[in-house]
This record gives structure tokens, sequence and C-alpha cells, in this order.
């Protein structure tokens, strides 16, 4: 073993041991690792997280309630009414959400989450219809299921944060995206502080933070490992990791795909950094990964979004179930951390 792979392996064993990656030591991950080196971290990574996590997947799918012409400007997204592209329509009727819930369970998701547009419900009146119509849609998933819902509303207040808890929502979706310095870049309608406030309202809700970003917008190594790192500092309990998927007609639409090593390195980075929290494989996972993507499943991976995207399609869970199995894991849900 090399001088480099040595002290890979200790970190990792550290790691395991309950310690954790800085900053500096994630920046030198960066920096050392070589392309042909990428899958050795990778395996110390997934060793890190059989340790912390343990082996199974936890497997959520998402429902867009609400879509399109939405008031903000994020660079990336198809619902921008700044670049629209993607279809636009209203509130679904409740029966067709608990329809799709259900659909999720059967396709073996333990978790369903109701994503809408919009800055957010805080911005709508406390007692709006739509809130209502969506606490009443809740309810039902509830009452008919055995999934756990989830929502990502946007930006909420403290008040509408126990309005949600106590309708029996668990855990609630808000990524921070990237870091405070490059957010900018990708969204002026609204700040990465904004973000940061409706976690903190959640959390003190007693609502788990479910907040990731995307990779491959344009962002730094020290952009990644900066935004890991807040949401170590938020004790976020669920990272998503989309990977850009350039969306057509939108600012970023023309940027390269990453190259799915590139996205490795970052999965096992997070891993690292965040060695016993929720890692979510989501948007882009396909587009991105190809017919690697079974590898962020050995990079410290132990979560998946299944069944389509807000805007894009995702590959029949069968797949993912039989790629799951190819590699021993199975869905099942995956333990919270604590802290
Ligand atoms: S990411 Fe959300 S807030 Fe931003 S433009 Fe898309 S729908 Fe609107």
């Amino acid at each position: 073993m090399v001088a480099w792979e040595e002290e890979l392996t200790q970190w990792g064993d550290r790691i395991i041991a309950g310690g954790c990656l800085t900053r500096d030591e994630a920046l030198t991950l960066t920096q050392r690792t070589q392309p042909e080196e990428v899958l050795f971290l990778c395996a110390v990574a997934d060793r890190v997280r059989q340790a912390r996590c343990g082996a199974v997947v936890d497997l959520c799918s998402i429902t867009n309630i609400k879509s399109g012409a939405c008031s903000e400007n994020c660079s990336f997204c198809s619902q921008s009414a700044h670049h629209p592209s993607a279809p636009i329509y209203g509130l679904k009727p409740t029966a067709e959400i608990v329809a799709e819930a259900k659909a999720a369970e059967a396709a073996g998701a333990q978790r369903f989450c109701l994503v809408s547009q919009g800055r957010g419900l805080k911005y709508n009146s406390p007692k709006s219809a739509e809130f209502t119509q969506i606490l009443d849609a809740i309810a039902r998933i509830q009452a008919e299921t055995q999934v756990q819902p989830c929502c990502a509303l946007g930006e909420v207040t403290a008040e509408q944060a126990i309005a949600l808890r106590e309708a029996g929502v668990t855990r609630y979706n808000h990524n921070l995206e990237s870091s405070a310095a490059f957010y900018p870049q990708v969204v002026s309608s609204h700040t990465w502080q904004d973000r940061v406030d409706t976690i903190r309202n959640l959390k003190a809700a007693g609502i788990q933070a479910c907040s990731g970003g995307i990779i491959g917008m344009g962002e730094s190594w020290e952009d990644r490992i900066d935004m890991a790192l807040a949401l170590r500092d938020l004790a976020v309990e669920s990272i998503p990791i989309n990977l850009l998927n350039p969306r057509p007609g939108t600012p970023l639409g023309d940027r390269p795909k990453l190259d799915p090593y590139e996205a490795l390195q970052a999965i096992a980075i997070f891993r690292l950094l965040l060695p016993d929290r929720i890692l979510r494989y989501a948007g882009g996972r396909e587009a991105v990964m190809g017919e690697l993507q079974a590898l962020g499943l050995q990079a410290g991976i132990n979560a998946m979004l299944i069944g389509n995207y807000l805007t894009t399609l995702g590959q029949p869970p069968e797949a993912d179930h039989a790629m799951l199995a190819r590699l021993g894991r199975q869905g099942g849900n995956a333990p919270v951390p604590t802290t």
C-alpha cells in the first residue's frame, strides 16, 4: 500500500471510531487523490458507511404536487418563471396525491415527499386553502398507507413548521443547494440564509431536516466541502446529493455533465465529512452516473430516491431493487442520527 493510501485508511479508522474529517483534510483529499485512486477513496468511505450506518438503504419517492411558474430564479430549475420549460399546473387533487403515495409504497418506498414549486408556504396566508388541502393529503396518506409523509414546500414559518409536525410530517426537504459563497451565483431572488432560517424553524419544531444540494453547477471543491460542513453544523439528518442534469432552457442548460468519477469522489468525501448521516442519491443519478451508478452505493450512499424526479424520469423501481440485490443491500429504514 502506498503512503497516501495508508494515510487514507488511518483517516477511515479514525472516523469509524467516532471522529470526523476536518475541512483541511477534506481539501487535501481533493488535491492529493489521483484519478486512479478514486475507487480506493470510495472503498474507505464505504467502510465508514458500513460501520456507522449499516447496510440498509433508505428509499423514498417524491411527487411534484404543484409545478412551474415559480417566482424564484434558481438557475438549475426548469420550473422558474424566469426561464420556464417544465409543465405548469396547480395543486393536484388530494385523491391523485394519495394514489401516488400508494404507488410509491407498492414500489418499495418508505417515505413519500410532497414537493411544491414556489418560494414557500411562508408567503401564503396562515390558513390558506392550499395549506389546508396539503394537511388533508398528509392525513389521508397516513390513514391509507404505511409510508411516512415528508414535505418540501419551500420556506416555512415556525408556526407552519409546528402545524406540519402536528399533522404527522416527520421530515422536511429544503436543500442548501451549495455553499453560502456560491449560492448567489445560482439564485438571486432569495438568500442562502433564508434557507438556513427555514431549516432552523423545522428543527425547532421537531421535524427532521432533509437538506443537501446539487453537484456540478460550476462550484469549486471548497464550495462542496463548505456546504457539507454547513449541513453538519445544522445537524441535518438526511442529505440528498443531486448531480446536475442540465435542463434545456435554464441558465445552466449548457453546462457539461459532471464526470462520474468526480461525482464518486464528492460522494465519498461527503460520507467522510458526515459519517453517520443519511446520504441520499437524488436527481441526476441515472443521467450522470450511467452504468456506474451502483458504485455510488459503494462510496458512502445509504439512501435513494426511487421513481421519477420532479421534472425528469428516473429508472423503474424494479431496476433499483435489482441493483440493490446485486450489491447485497436492501431497502428499509436507515438509522436516523440523533445528534
Ligand atoms: S428550485 Fe424551487 S424555488 Fe427554485 S425555481 Fe425551482 S421550484 Fe422555484
